[in-house]
């Protein structure tokens, strides 16, 4: 039964039995991984309090190839972020991130999404007040792309408009900009609306505050294109947040 010593990001959690809690990771080096912390619930336990969501450490367990749930023997703390908890817009964010990695990353080590994970969390922390709208809105359009499900935004996908001086459309289901032109009907994005997509979607959290279109955009293409019809609970929480 070899024992792994590995960086991880806790993703979720939940009690099992009065004394023990269950953890969904993102490892860094072997993919998402669950384990169980026998007796984190114990008051006395130097694991109470350590094994929250968003938290990332150094995880050790001792790993079973065959099973999908492995023992924790220790968890390291690098950095806890209970103060995402505090703040509705910043506790969504960092919900979506997380639920989005459980749902659809690879079972194998991916450096890339760990760091984009990390570094969002991060972002989602330190964004002064005024900024956590579009830090949220960069953050899981960052996490979306690195996940293989970013959408084409370099132009109309018929005719190849760089949409510059025309409006478009996102195809939230294709993942594609049309512009006004070949694919007729409502919601269309004026040229300053895409060049701010734009920037959202490349992890860009700065230019004006996103309204609450962009919100929508994100959690309609979500739904569609990434979530596949699978109803994540967090989005809810980013589209109930009032942003501007
Ligand atoms: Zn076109």
């Amino acid at each position: 039964m070899p024992i792994v010593t590995t960086r991880s990001v806790v993703l979720q959690t939940y009690p099992y039995s009065d004394t023990s809690k269950i953890l969904r990771l993102l490892t860094l080096d072997h993919g998402p991984q669950s384990v169980m912390a026998r007796g984190a619930l114990r008051p006395r336990s130097r694991l109470s309090g350590v094994l929250e969501p968003f938290a990332d450490g150094t995880a050790t367990f001792y790993f079973k190839p065959d099973r999908d749930l492995h023992t924790l023997s220790d968890f390291e703390l690098t950095r806890e972020r209970q103060a995402l908890g505090r703040d509705l817009q910043r506790y969504a964010a960092a919900s979506v991130l997380c639920e989005l990695v459980l749902r659809l990353a690879p079972a194998e080590r991916d450096l890339s999404l760990y760091g984009v994970l990390v570094g969002g969390l991060d972002a989602l922390l330190e964004a002064p007040p005024g900024t956590v709208p579009g830090t949220a809105l960069a953050a899981c359009w960052s996490l979306v792309d690195v996940l293989g499900f970013g959408p084409d935004l370099s132009g109309c996908a018929s005719c190849g408009d760089d949409l510059s001086e025309r409006n478009g459309r996102l195809d939230v289901r294709e993942g594609t900009l049309f512009c006004e032109r070949c694919l007729p009907g409502g919601g269309v994005l004026p040229p300053p609306e895409l060049d701010h997509l734009r920037r959202l979607a490349e992890g860009d959290p700065t230019g004006p505050g996103p309204s609450a279109r962009q919100v929508r955009l994100l959690v309609e293409f979500i739904r569609h294109h990434a979530a596949e019809g699978v109803h994540l609970r967090s989005l809810d929480f980013l589209l109930a947040e009032e942003i501007p």
